[in-house]
């Protein structure tokens, strides 16, 4: 991985461990031109989820929807947005 400090195309690992109980690794890495260190992580790629609608169509499920429906849905009721 690039150097984020000098653009040095080349980096070493020098400490890798499993962090998020296993879902994601976290790399210390140190740069052989300019001796600076950096971290990195890998994780495994968002797998996007779709949304079937009734005609068939499909959209990017947006939790903003979801809550946008929830507080449509509590406007005219006693509860408090913590509530919801
Ligand atoms: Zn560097």
């Amino acid at each position: 991985m690039k150097c984020p400090f000098c653009g040095c195309e080349d980096s070493r690992v020098i400490d890798s461990r499993s962090v998020e109980e296993g879902a994601s690794i976290r790399r210390r890495r140190e740069c052989p031109r300019c001796g600076r260190r950096f971290t990195t992580y890998e994780k495994y790629e968002q797998i996007p989820l779709l949304v079937i609608k009734r005609d068939g169509r499909r959209e990017m499920f947006d939790s903003k929807k979801i809550l946008a429906g929830l507080l449509r849905a509590f406007e005219k009721r006693p509860f408090t947005y913590e509530q919801i």
